[in-house]
């Protein structure tokens, strides 16, 4: 299958390269995607232009009744969408289809948009005035996604964008483009006029000619946090609004008084669910105290116990990697690894063995005695690796976690509410899983990465969204009473 663009309307190949699209588990060629340059883009723009002056005056409440016919298709077609997901990104049947689940919430969460972009106002600021404070939409608006969550993170955007008032364009990852034509080709069913959400496949050409393009009001970015830090300088220098989530290294604490079953299976499930590539993976596991050499063993079993395999058979509890380049660099980092003294305690080996070899397999992988500031505690692996540290104290567990750069996500396993409360208050990350090892949040909150997992204010999904694709106009009215004809 051919990934084409949808510009205006129009379903059509761009003027630029091919590339082709693999499926990971078999390496077999799935289809081929477009690789849009900048006259695409323009011409997407252009559109997008257009249809801003008629869709930003249609009512809001009418707006949105294509979101709610949206809802209504992608659970008709909740399956084979799932299914697109596994072939192009490798994940498990069950994965995809939890992350269609948390996209579908955000096209439910944006249906709400007409008491969400509400303003608000003050009757008598001073004698005979009113003030008021509207939300209108920017205009056109682009997202640039990753390869990870090929449903669910366009879906953190183009709801509340286009149900806003904005038209809107997604560039997504060219190695999962065929999630994205899916999605869009529902989306033309619902009856969104042209040009109001389009689809321009492509590479950094593509990328760049989003954020030269002065047409284009606002950037919306997820991906690896080099890419995220230079688009989001990028497009501020050209006077666009940016929030821009990148990478992560998500830290996972255990207290002796955790109950340490339940929190194996959890942090198993974290570590090498979606193998490891997701921004909310726990890569470091910190233990404190006495249960150390315990949990060290059972995440072990754990890891190697974990079948490995093709996801879309249905006895798989992982699949493989996006690609063989994502899959030898995640050897490489191991290799600096073990050169820095980390210990390989389980490589697992439950994987089904492939008679041709084929796929991009990475075997659950714990590491124990990683040196604190080295190569792995420190850098993105994005595969299913996880880091053991040990520290004498919460304290010195927190200390460890705040020195990272990155902070996306930092999770603490206890009985102890006063823990707990300490670990909320003084880590330095957005997201805190108490108990929980994959804290992602709902759809109406903010997903909320820090430090390098992060560059901007405003977060995507629920409030954050809709503020960030809307500006505020205050209007300040004098209407005195005696220039009215009196009634
Ligand atoms: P990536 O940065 O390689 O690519 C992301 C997007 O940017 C793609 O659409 C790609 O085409 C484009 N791109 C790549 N290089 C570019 C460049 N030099 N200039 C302009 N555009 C470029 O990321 P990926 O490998 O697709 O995804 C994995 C990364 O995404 C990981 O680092 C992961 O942690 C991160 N991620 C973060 C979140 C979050 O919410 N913070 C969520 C999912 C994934």
């Amino acid at each position: 299958m051919d990934a084409l663009n949808l510009i205006n309307g129009q379903w059509r190949a761009s003027s630029g390269r091919w590339l082709a699209v693999t499926n990971p588990a078999t390496d077999e060629q799935l289809g081929r995607v477009t690789l849009s340059p900048a006259a695409d883009v323009d011409q997407a723009v252009l559109a997008g232009q257009r249809a801003f002056e008629e869709w930003r005056r249609i009512p809001v409440t009418e707006r949105v009744q294509c979101l709610f016919r949206f809802k209504q298709l992608l659970e008709e077609h909740f399956e084979e969408i799932a299914r697109t997901v596994t072939q192009e990104c490798g994940k498990t049947l069950v994965e995809s289809r939890g992350e269609l689940r948390r996209g579908i919430e955000n096209v439910e969460t944006a249906c709400g948009m007409p008491l969400m972009m509400q303003g608000y106002n003050n009757e008598d600021i001073a004698r005979g005035v009113d003030e008021h404070l509207f939300r209108q939409p920017l205009g056109v608006v682009a997202a640039i996604t990753p390869f990870n969550f090929p449903a669910m993170i366009p879906l953190w955007f183009l709801p509340y964008a286009i149900a806003s008032g904005n038209c809107f364009i997604l560039k997504p990852s060219e190695q999962v483009p065929l999630t994205a034509v899916r999605l869009f080709e529902l989306l033309a069913q619902t009856g969104l006029p042209a040009g109001v959400a389009q689809l321009v496949h492509g590479d950094k050409q593509t990328v760049d000619a989003l954020l030269e393009h002065p047409g284009v009001q606002a950037i919306s970015f997820v991906g690896s946090s080099t890419v995220a830090k230079s688009i989001y300088g990028r497009a501020a220098a050209q006077g666009k609004r940016a929030q821009c989530q990148g990478g992560a290294k998500n830290p996972v604490v255990i207290l002796p008084d955790a109950d340490l079953e339940m929190t194996t299976k959890i942090v198993a499930d974290s570590a090498f669910g979606c193998a490891g590539q997701r921004c909310l993976a726990t890569s470091v596991v910190i233990t404190v105290g006495s249960e150390q050499e315990r949990f060290a063993s059972a995440i072990c079993d754990a890891a190697a116990s974990r079948r490995v395999g093709n996801g879309l058979e249905s006895d798989i509890d992982m699949g493989p990697v996006i690609s063989s380049e994502s899959k030898r660099r995640i050897e490489r980092l191991l290799e600096a690894g073990r050169n820095e003294g980390a210990v390989a305690r389980a490589h697992g080996n439950g994987r089904k063995p492939s008679a041709d070899g084929c796929g991009s397999f990475v075997a659950p992988t714990v590491l124990d005695h990683v040196a604190p500031g080295g190569t792995l505690a420190r850098t993105e692996i994005f595969g299913p690796v996880l880091s053991l540290l040990r520290a004498a104290s919460i304290d010195e567990a927190i200390h460890l976690i705040n020195s990272g750069v990155h902070g996306n996500m930092a999770c603490l396993f206890t009985s102890s509410g006063a823990a707990a409360r300490r670990f909320r208050n003084e880590c330095v990350v957005g997201n805190i899983g108490i108990n929980v090892g994959v804290a992602a949040p709902m759809s109406f909150y903010p997903f909320s990465g820090w430090k390098e997992s992060f560059f901007g204010d405003l977060h995507a999904q629920g409030r954050h969204a809709v503020e960030f694709y809307t500006q505020t106009k205050v209007v300040v009215e004098r209407w005195h009473s005696t220039w009215s004809r009196k009634f």
